[in-house]
């Protein structure tokens, strides 16, 4: 798995960042892309990283303000112009629908591809995490933070790998493959006709643990955070402020590094992004906000626009850090 920021700056462009966008490419067999949140011009990010709009499978969109909105209506267009005919789900808090069903009726664009649009509301559970999305490799949960208007956070968990039979172990009993193979696969002890017994987890290497991918929507400090964020892999949080302006994060419903880190923390993640930087950070003050975040939490990164992450398994900490 691996993340690629399209846009990592709050509120409107500048010319360093773009506003919101995060692709999360699931590669393996499947290659396809997630993403979460489209702010204006994410189609013009998503191609110049190189990504394909035929392997876009779902959006999420965390909240409605426009700077993590405003992109959809143009590539949801643009990939029915590319012919792209594979289905594409968008799931995000009421309104969603209405204002892509607005968007696309106001400017009598029709899409060739099936458009499913699946909204949810935390608001009368706001205390739990809501499930919306199941599939055989992943689910997907979302819960509600705090922000001015309906925000919510996903966690993305990959299912555990069951482990891999040992086949030359097998070999070396002298049992044939068969049918008996695919019932120790399954974990079920198997009698063979001479009355010997398999204990199936004699051959059943260690399943594989699955990733968890925790990415926020807008938000101040709350509770459902670190339900969303415990133990992820990596926890992908805004920090539209450094310390010194908590003030300011509090009353707009924003956080701060010290914020972010303290959910790293809490959350016993293994990694920690943060990115929706204000347009008031250049690029130059990076070093500021990496310092201030990686006091409290030393695994922390600080995402600019085009940077990607690869999500290792387990014990592999070290991410991968590609060029544009
Ligand atoms: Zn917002």
């Amino acid at each position: 798995m691996e993340l690629t920021f399209l846009g990592t700056g709050a509120g409107m462009p500048s010319n360093q960042r773009n506003v919101t966008s995060i692709a999360l490419r699931l590669l393996g067999d499947r290659g396809a892309v997630w993403m979460f949140d489209c702010g204006e011009g994410t189609q013009h990010q998503y191609m110049r990283a190189s990504l394909k709009l035929s392997k876009l499978e779902r959006i999420f969109i965390t909240h409605l303000h426009g700077d993590h909105l405003f992109g959809l209506p143009g590539l949801l267009t643009s990939r029915a112009h590319q012919g792209v005919l594979t289905p594409l789900t968008v799931f995000g808090p009421q309104g969603v629908k209405s204002y892509i069903d607005s968007a696309l009726m106001a400017s009598q664009s029709h899409l060739e591809y099936k458009l499913e649009v699946v909204e949810f509301d935390g608001t009368s559970s706001p205390n739990e995490l809501l499930s919306i999305y199941e599939d055989d490799d992943y689910r997907i949960y979302a819960a509600l933070l705090e922000h001015r208007i309906d925000s919510y956070g996903y966690r993305v968990e990959e299912k555990d790998k069951p482990g891999k039979l040992a086949y030359r172990k097998l070999a070396k009993l002298g049992i044939p493959s068969g049918p008996e193979f695919g019932q120790l696969k399954q974990g079920n002890n198997v009698t063979l006709s001479d009355g010997t017994t398999l204990i199936a987890a004699d051959f059943i290497g260690d399943s594989v643990p699955g990733r968890i991918v925790t990415i926020l929507g807008d938000t101040r400090a709350c509770m459902n955070i670190n339900k969303l964020a415990v133990k992820a892999d990596v926890l992908v949080h805004e920090a539209t402020f450094s310390r010194d302006l908590q003030h300011l994060a509090y009353d707009y419903h924003h956080s701060t590094t010290d914020d972010a880190a303290r959910a790293g923390v809490e959350g016993g993640v293994l990694a920690l992004i943060i990115t929706h930087i204000s347009p008031r950070y250049q690029i130059d003050s990076t070093e500021l906000l990496l310092r201030e975040v990686q006091e409290t939490f030393a695994n922390s990164y600080v995402a600019s626009d085009f940077w990607t992450y690869m999500i290792h398994r387990k014990n592999n900490l070290s991410p991968i850090v590609k060029e544009n």
